[in-house]
C-alpha cells in the first residue's frame, strides 16, 4: 500500500480577525480568491508586484493541496481612473491606447518575476453593467443616495464600517482625507457613480452619463467571478482603508445573507536601502528598471520572498547579488535533474502563513544535503527554478569572458593603455551582458535578451 502523508492545514493571518487562522475553504472543489489589481496608467512598481508575488504562492500553495483545477484566482484591471484620463491628456493618446498598452508591460513583468496568471483578469469597464446593477440595489435598500448625478454610498447606513481597518467612523474622520462636497450628507460618504462630461469617458446610467467610482468595481467583479461569498481576498495594507473597507460594506449592504470574503490577507510595504520608495528621493523603481539594471525577474521575486509578506521589505543591491549568487549555484546544482518530491518540511512552513523566507532557509539545507531532485520540486513550489526564466543564469558559463576582462584589466594597470579594457567591456554591453567590476572583481551578468553568439570571434 501506498504510503499517503496527511494533509496538514493552512494557517493565514486574517486581518479581519487579527489572528493566525486555520484555513477552511467555502467549496474545497472550488477555492476562490481575489487581488485588487493595477490602475493601468504606468509601469507597474515594485510595490505593485510584491502583493502579485505573495499572491501567486499562495495560488500555487492552494492548488497543490486542493488540485490544479480547483482554485479560481481574479485580479482585477481598474482601466477607468482619473490617473488614466489625465495621463491620456498629458500624452496626447487616447485612453484605450494608454490601459491597453500598460496592461501589456504589466503581464510581461509579472510574467518576468514568474507570476503564473490569474484564472480571471477582468477589467473594470467590461464590468459597467454589473455595477449599476449593484448601485441599483443599494438605493432600493436604502444604503446609498443620489445627489447632484452622483451616487453616494451611506456609511451611517452599514453598522459593522470600521471593522476590518479597526478604527472607529469618528477617527476615520480625523485621520482620513475625507472630501467635503455639496452633494454628500455626511463628509464619510463615498462615491459609487460620478457624472462624467464630454471629454471624460462616460457610460448612461438611470442617473446620467458617467462612470464608477473606484471601490465599486472590485465589489461587482468579485460577486460576478467568485460569487457573494467566496474565500480571501488581498492587496497591500495601503488598501485596508478605504479601499477594502468601503468593497465590504457594499457588498455586505448589497448581499446581507452572504460574507463576501471570509479571510482578508495584507501585504506590509516595501523600502529600497532602507528608505520609503518615492519619485522625489530618486529610487522609485518599476519592475523593468531593476530589469534594465540587470536584475532578472527570478533574482527580484527571490529577494521578495525572503521576507514575509507581513513584515516591512527592504530592497537592496546586496540582497540581490546574495540572491544572484544562491540562483545560479542552485541552477547549476538542479540542471539536469528532474524534479522529485517536495520537501515536508519546507511545505508545512510555506503552510504557516506564507512563510517563505522560512521555506528558503530549508532549500539552503536541502541544497547543502546535495537532494537536487528535492531542492528543485521545493523550489517550484515558490515560482522558482522554473525552465522557462532560467535564461539570464544561463548554463552559458561566463567565467571565460569575466577571466579575459580581469586579465585585461591586470595588464592595463602596468602599460596604462585601457584600450583593450574598453573594447570588450562595449562588446560585452552591445551582446547585452551586464559589467559589474569592483576593485577586487569582475562580473558578468546577463539581462534579458542577452545573445551569446555576439561574443564570437571576441578572442
Ligand atoms: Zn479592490
Amino acid at each position: 500500500m501506498r504510503y499517503v502523508t496527511p494533509m496538514t492545514d493552512i494557517f493565514l493571518h486574517n486581518s479581519m480577525t487579527r489572528a493566525k487562522e486555520r484555513f477552511i475553504p467555502i467549496d474545497p472543489a472550488n477555492v476562490r480568491m481575489y487581488l485588487c489589481g493595477p490602475t493601468v496608467y504606468d509601469r507597474a512598481h515594485l510595490g505593485n508586484a510584491r502583493n502579485v508575488i505573495m499572491f501567486d504562492v499562495l495560488f500555487r500553495l492552494l492548488r497543490h493541496e486542493y488540485g490544479e483545477n480547483c482554485v479560481t484566482y481574479v485580479r482585477n484591471f481598474t482601466d477607468v481612473d482619473d490617473k488614466i484620463n489625465a495621463r491620456a491628456r498629458q500624452a496626447g493618446r487616447s485612453i484605450l491606447e494608454i490601459t491597453q498598452k500598460t496592461i501589456q508591460w504589466y503581464l510581461d513583468d509579472m510574467a518576468a518575476l514568474g507570476n503564473i496568471e490569474p484564472t480571471h483578469m477582468p477589467s473594470a469597464t467590461q464590468y459597467i453593467a454589473q455595477m449599476i446593477t449593484m448601485i441599483e440595489s443599494l438605493i432600493d435598500k436604502g444604503h446609498a443616495y443620489v445627489g447632484e448625478g452622483h451616487v453616494l454610498f451611506s456609511v451611517n447606513s452599514y453598522s459593522n464600517y470600521g471593522a476590518l481597518s479597526g478604527r472607529s467612523v469618528d477617527d476615520m474622520i480625523a485621520g482620513a482625507r475625507v472630501e467635503v462636497a455639496p452633494y454628500k450628507r455626511d463628509p464619510m460618504d463615498f462615491v459609487l457613480w460620478k457624472p462624467s462630461d464630454h471629454d471624460t469617458p462616460g457610460w448612461d446610467s438611470p442617473w446620467g452619463r458617467g462612470r464608477p467610482g473606484w471601490h465599486i468595481e472590485c465589489s461587482a467583479m468579485a460577486k460576478d467571478l467568485l460569487g457573494e461569498s467566496f474565500d480571501i481576498h488581498g492587496g497591500g495594507n495601503d488598501l485596508m482603508f478605504p479601499h477594502h473597507e468601503n468593497e465590504i460594506a457594499q457588498s455586505q449592504c448589497a448581499h446581507p445573507d452572504a460574507q463576501f470574503a471570509q479571510y482578508w490577507l495584507h501585504n506590509e510595504m516595501l523600502q529600497i536601502e532602507g528608505k520609503k520608495m518615492s519619485k522625489s528621493l530618486g529610487n522609485f523603481f518599476t519592475v523593468r528598471d531593476l530589469m534594465d539594471q540587470g536584475f532578472a525577474g527570478e533574482v527580484i521575486r527571490f529577494v521578495f520572498l525572503s521576507t514575509n509578506y507581513g513584515k516591512p521589505m527592504d530592497w537592496t543591491k546586496a540582497k540581490a547579488r546574495e540572491a544572484e549568487n544562491t540562483l545560479s549555484k542552485w541552477r547549476k546544482t538542479c540542471a539536469a535533474v528532474d524534479a522529485s518530491e517536495i520537501n515536508k518540511d519546507a511545505l508545512e512552513t510555506i503552510k504557516d502563513d506564507l512563510n517563505t523566507a522560512g521555506a528558503i532557509a530549508h532549500l539552503h539545507a536541502i541544497a547543502a544535503r546535495g537532494d537536487a531532485g528535492g531542492l528543485k520540486a521545493t523550489a517550484q513550489l515558490l515560482g522558482l527554478l522554473d525552465d522557462g526564466m532560467g535564461d539570464w543564469a544561463t548554463s552559458i558559463d561566463l567565467s571565460k569572458w569575466e577571466n579575459m576582462l580581469s586579465q585585461a584589466r591586470t595588464k592595463a594597470m602596468e602599460t596604462k593603455d585601457f584600450s583593450e579594457i574598453d573594447r570588450l567591456k562595449s562588446a560585452f554591453v552591445s551582446a547585452g551582458l551586464d559589467v559589474r567590476m569592483s576593485k577586487t572583481d569582475v562580473k558578468l551578468v546577463a539581462k534579458a535578451g542577452f545573445q551569446v553568439d555576439r561574443l564570437d570571434g571576441l578572442d
